[in-house]
């Protein structure tokens, strides 16, 4: 899948007083993540976040498992955390893969609310052409702020069960909706 990426935006979020912050980063989502980036062969996994120090963590985990120690004792830890690449916002993300495609990238939201100009997983998947490249947008925290939302040119229907709970941690989240956008029945 040549041009669909992921992001994992730690910056803007809610907090559970739904103010926006910056959420830590935590490296389970950064494994985890990466390696469904590697599953479903995404072009790649952005890590949003403005705080330096939170970049610094990001990078060093990166160089531990993709260059040190760590890609000896693992490649497959290595293979998936190579597919990690780190930004400041989502808009430097979205003018990397711009630079990187040629293209700029369709962008998606994801919630566990529902949304406005909410559309279906086969809309999205139909939007995954090969030549445009189409950026997930993923939460931490309390999720991403409405403002992110209303700027992506399409929101996710939120996944649901048969009950009206569906607070997922962001890692289900993502297995659910690449293999549902991606997986082979
Ligand atoms: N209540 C938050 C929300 O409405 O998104 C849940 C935040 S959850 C810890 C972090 C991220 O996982 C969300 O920002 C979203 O990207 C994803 N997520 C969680 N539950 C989801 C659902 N039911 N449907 C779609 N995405 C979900």
């Amino acid at each position: 899948l040549a041009n669909i990426y992921m992001a994992l935006v730690h910056y803007p979020v809610y907090n559970k007083n739904r103010e926006v912050i910056a959420s830590a980063l935590t490296t389970i989502d950064l494994h985890d993540l990466s390696r469904l980036a590697a599953t479903y062969n995404l072009a790649g996994l952005y890590v949003v976040t403005p705080l330096e120090d939170q970049l610094r963590v990001a990078q060093e985990m990166i160089d531990h498992w993709c260059h040190g120690w760590g890609k000896a004792y693992n490649r497959n830890r290595s293979e998936a955390l190579s597919l990690v690449r780190l930004a400041r916002s989502i808009r430097h993300t979205r003018a990397e893969i711009t630079e990187t495609c040629g293209l700029a990238p369709i962008l998606i939201g994801t919630s566990a609310s529902t949304v406005l100009n909410r559309a279906t997983y086969e809309q999205v998947s139909a939007l995954t052409d090969g030549k445009t490249p189409v950026l997930l947008l993923l939460g931490t925290a309390w999720g991403l702020t409405t403002e992110s939302l209303a700027e992506c040119d399409y929101n996710l229907e939120p996944i649901y069960g048969p009950t009206a709970y569906n607070h997922l941690s962001v890692r289900s989240a993502a297995g659910i909706i690449l293999d549902r956008l991606f997986g082979r029945r």
